[in-house]
């Protein structure tokens, strides 16, 4: 099974829901964090990582030796990522999606393709929970590859918890498609409200069954779960705020290990998420 966990705006409490789901199951339990501009999952879950490796995008090399400056990869290019300027060729790299395009067009085998290194991915393991995630360099924007190595590493027969990236972009229906249900994070504000609109709209395009959480629950007002009602979504947790639990989170710790009876209330949410997926 492959549940998500996204929120359609930051700050929700997302990786609060992720790592402690996630312990609190522990065995069979592989969590994935998907959140590569900022992942955070390691903070809380402090695992023995064993294995590093780039991530590595091709792009074009042109050799100027070869080159008749034809302009054949300038117009098949839809990011201006290669372009003929007088007698030369140039590349921005940090445009090109890779796609192959001008090296196929190119009559003089001019174009060859080069590896360039955009983020790295790690794995490891914390006691039985496996754990793996992806982080983009600073300065890069193509996360979506990161996150697809990430996904990469679900294992179909353990139970694979993705923590996405907020918001409703690219990386995050990369990150949430393919997955058997997604829980939405959100808070009782009118910024929450619309953000989880957002979500909602995504995760239904992508035929997705999901629930939603409602974190700091009795700081707001109660239009959320009107929303929830009219939408017939269920909620499935609903969490107060506390001074200690953001005491919790702010020294890096989980709430399961720090606060009675939260174990059990993950252990809940998960036999909850299982029989909502299963009816859907
Ligand atoms: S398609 Fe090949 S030959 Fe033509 S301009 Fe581009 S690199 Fe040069
Ligand atoms: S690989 Fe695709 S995106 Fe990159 S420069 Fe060539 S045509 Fe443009």
């Amino acid at each position: 099974m492959i549940i998500s966990i996204a929120s359609g705006k930051g700050g929700t409490g997302k990786t609060t829901i992720a790592t402690n789901l996630a312990v609190a199951l522990s065995t069979e339990v592989k969590l994935l964090d998907c959140d590569v501009e900022e992942p955070n999952d390691h903070i809380f879950i402090q695992p023995e990582i064993t294995h590093t490796e780039k991530v590595s995008l091709k792009v074009p090399h042109v050799d100027m030796n070869k080159c008749n400056l034809c302009g054949l990869c300038q117009e098949i290019c839809q990011f201006q990522a290669i372009v003929v300027v007088g007698k030369t060729v140039l590349t921005f790299p940090e445009l090109c999606h890779s796609c192959g395009g001008c090296m196929e067009v190119c009559s003089e085998d001019a174009i060859t393709e080069v590896d360039r290194e955009i983020g790295v991915f790690e794995s490891g393991s914390r006691n039985s929970l496996e754990f793996a995630y992806g982080r983009i360099f600073v300065g890069q924007v193509m996360a979506v590859p990161v996150i697809e190595r990430v996904k990469d590493a679900v294992q179909p027969d353990k139970i694979n918890i993705i923590d996405a990236p907020p918001g409703t972009s690219c990386p995050v229906i990369s990150s949430v498609k393919n997955t058997d249900f997604v829980i939405l994070v959100t808070e009782p504000t009118p910024f929450g409200l619309n953000d989880l609109k957002l979500a909602v709209g995504m995760v239904k395009i992508l035929n997705i069954p999901h629930g939603i959480i409602i974190n700091r629950s009795d700081l707001g007002d109660d239009k959320v779960k009107e929303y929830a009602k009219e939408e017939n979504i269920p909620i499935l947790m609903e969490i107060s705020f506390s001074r200690q639990i953001a005491e919790t989170y702010s020294q890096g710790k989980l709430l399961i290990e720090e606060l009675p009876d939260w174990k059990e209330r993950f252990i809940h949410l998960y036999e909850d998420v299982v029989d909502y997926a299963r009816k859907s």
